[in-house]
């Protein structure tokens, strides 16, 4: 098993956000420190090509090798198929017979008297029709895949900042309830199991990375999350130790980082402007803050001249 350092799968199309670029940053140090290689994993099922182009050249800019970026499908129909067949084999997922509450189009599903249903009005406008396609929520009944609920985590997992593995098992106590995995309308992936064909949500592949990894012959030794794929994170670390997997040992935030240009100087001509190891640092500081947001300006870029030190938060034995 080849020991690396990931995030969730990062999708191109975000280039344009200076937080997203800090992902790839933080990655590559912390490989360095870790002694271990660092394996961002793009996701470019439904990006643009365009979009790759241009995250590509930003990165190269940073001074950041793109070899290591791993652009290809995450999950490969075999993989998904193998996976699902694994998690039904190991209990963690059941097929059952429900009653669901869909809209026309599928983008709402949920299970008769799902604790989740209550987000879900969210979804519906004043007259209670669904905002994705202006039809009312109807009941179906239909064989579906449900998992387990989550179990508590009991490995110890060391966080930066320190209040974010309180988070991660937040998750754990909320959601102990089983949930739908499967969707009724046809989804890019699927499998079957047990004879039955199913459509898969491939938000909630993600929910077992760990096995996806574990595939692959990678062992994660540490993770990075961002602000929208806290749940994601949580979820994938809970799977992974109800499947018996090792969990990594350190799992770092990157907060929402805002960056307010007083210029109209594009992301190149800064980079030119104040050159690579400043932007760099500026971003590396900003991830590295222990907040949830923060902002920062080119005044930030500007005197950032100095070294972050990435802060190791395990023993590396
Ligand atoms: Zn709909």
């Amino acid at each position: 098993m080849e020991k690396v350092t990931t995030s969730l799968p990062l999708n191109p199309k975000h280039h344009e956000k200076m937080g997203f670029l800090t992902f790839f940053l933080l990655l590559e140090e912390l490989a360095k420190r870790y002694e271990v290689a660092s394996f961002p994993m793009l996701d470019t099922g439904e990006s643009a090509q365009e979009d790759q182009k241009i995250l590509l050249q930003k990165l190269q800019l940073l001074g950041l090798d793109s070899k290591n970026l791993h652009n290809k499908e995450i999950f490969t129909p075999e993989m998904v198929q193998e996976v699902m067949i694994e998690l039904y084999k190991k209990g963690i997922i059941t097929i059952a017979e429900k009653t669901i509450h869909r809209c026309h189009c599928g983008k709402i599903q949920f299970i008769e008297g799902s604790k989740l249903s209550d987000s879900k009005k969210s979804l519906l406008d004043s007259n209670g029709l669904s905002k994705c396609c202006s039809s009312s929520i109807h009941k179906t009944t239909a064989r579906v895949l449900l998992t387990k609920p989550l179990d508590k985590i009991t490995t110890r997992i060391v966080s930066f900042p320190d209040w974010f593995i309180k988070e991660i098992h937040w998750f754990g106590e909320k959601f102990d309830f089983p949930f739908l995995i499967s969707r009724v309308t046809p989804q890019k992936y699927s499998a079957i199991v047990e004879g039955d064909h199913f459509y898969l949500d491939a938000d909630h592949l993600f929910y077992f990375y760990l096995l996806f990894y574990a595939y692959m012959e990678k062992e994660l030794t540490s993770v990075v999350a961002g602000p929208s794929t806290i749940k994601q994170l949580a979820f994938m670390l809970h799977f992974g130790q109800m499947l018996k997997l090792s969990l990594p040992k350190s799992v770092y935030s990157i907060p929402k980082i805002n960056y307010s240009k007083e210029t109209r100087e594009t992301f190149t001509e800064m980079v030119k402007r104040y050159g690579p190891v400043r932007v760099r640092n500026a971003l590396l500081w900003a991830s590295l803050s222990n907040r949830k947001e923060i902002n920062i300006n080119e005044g930030h870029i500007k005197g950032s001249n100095e070294e972050v030190i990435i802060p190791v938060v395990e023993d590396k034995n």
